[in-house]
């Protein structure tokens, strides 16, 4: 057996399981296996495999055909250019999430003044709130979330980023806390998929995400509602707030900042959607 005869047979086993880039997706997980990237994978396709070797790929392969999302076999995510570690306590952070964590590090930017404390709702794996910090050193982070798994992984997350001395994790529920003192920067990428709608997800979300990290209640809007209602507990006069929010939710969500006295400015992702509401304080 050698690397290119495993890869095809996973690769075999990948795509009858319907996963989109099945020989891309073998390959990965062969450089898991070998701990080497794929470029060495495809480099190295005649060499030897042992059987401890094959038996612990294929292992990987058949879990991965079952449904679970890559992320959490190899439980890393790379977010911002950094690595973050993941397991099926937090949600696998997604690319669109960048542009949320951009669009603060530009404003803390253009900012210039000193200390910026910045608030990171639901912070999952921490990696909103780890990118702030270790890309703007000024910064100081509160992160909170429901899930005490997800503040475990968060603050694992923070020490390797070498950021934990300026994040502050605490287990805290959103609709039943308030912050001592207001923010400059208020994050939150909220849960934003309705309720009924969660059923009808991808199964490799709907199976294996946590759905407390999802269902934004009846209609999805749920967290937008809170963070609206207790604004001027959460932001600085001269604060801004950035949110990301799902496919159609923009439109209402700025005008629910608006009628709370915020200016707003909506972000796309790159896929064009509406992805980031922003509302600054007037
Ligand atoms: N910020 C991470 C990211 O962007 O990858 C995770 C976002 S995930 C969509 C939403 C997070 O909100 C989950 O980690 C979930 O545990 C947390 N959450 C859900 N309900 C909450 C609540 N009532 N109060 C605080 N956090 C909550
Ligand atoms: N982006 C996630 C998805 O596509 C949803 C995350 C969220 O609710 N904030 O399922």
């Amino acid at each position: 057996m050698n690397v290119h005869e495993a890869v095809r047979d996973a690769a075999g086993m990948l795509k009858n399981s319907g996963i989109e880039n099945p020989l891309f997706e073998a390959a990965l997980l062969m450089g898991f296996v070998l701990n080497k990237d794929i470029s060495y994978v495809y480099a190295h396709y005649d060499d030897p495999l042992s059987p401890d070797e094959y038996e612990k790929y294929i292992g990987l392969v058949s879990i991965r055909a079952g449904g679970m999302p890559y992320q959490y076999i190899t439980q890393n995510r790379e977010f911002m250019s950094l690595n973050f570690f993941v397991s099926s306590g937090c949600l696998v952070p997604r690319p669109e999430t960048e542009i949320l964590t951009e669009a603060a590090l530009s404003w803390i930017e253009h900012k210039k003044s000193g200390e910026i404390r910045v608030l990171d709702i639901g912070t999952g794996s921490g990696a909103i709130a780890v990118s702030i910090a270790y890309y703007a050193s000024n910064t100081v982070v509160d992160a909170i979330d429901i899930s005490s798994e997800a503040i475990e992984i968060a603050e694992r997350n923070a020490k390797t980023h070498s950021v934990n001395s300026r994040i502050h994790f605490m287990r805290k529920d959103l609709f039943d806390w308030e912050p001592d003192s207001p923010y400059d920067v208020v994050l939150s990428n909220p849960p934003y998929i309705p309720t009924p709608e969660i059923v009808s997800l991808p199964a490799g979300i709907a199976r294996y995400e946590p759905i407390t990290a999802l269902d934004g209640g009846p209609d999805g809007l749920m967290f937008y509602h809170e963070i609206a209602a207790k604004i001027n507990k959460l932001l600085k006069p001269e604060g801004a707030v950035f949110v990301e929010v799902g496919a159609g939710q923009a439109q209402f969500v700025s005008d629910l900042f608006e009628s709370c006295g915020l200016l707003t400015s909506v972000y796309r992702d790159l896929a064009g959607i509406e992805r980031v509401v922003r509302g600054d304080r007037k």
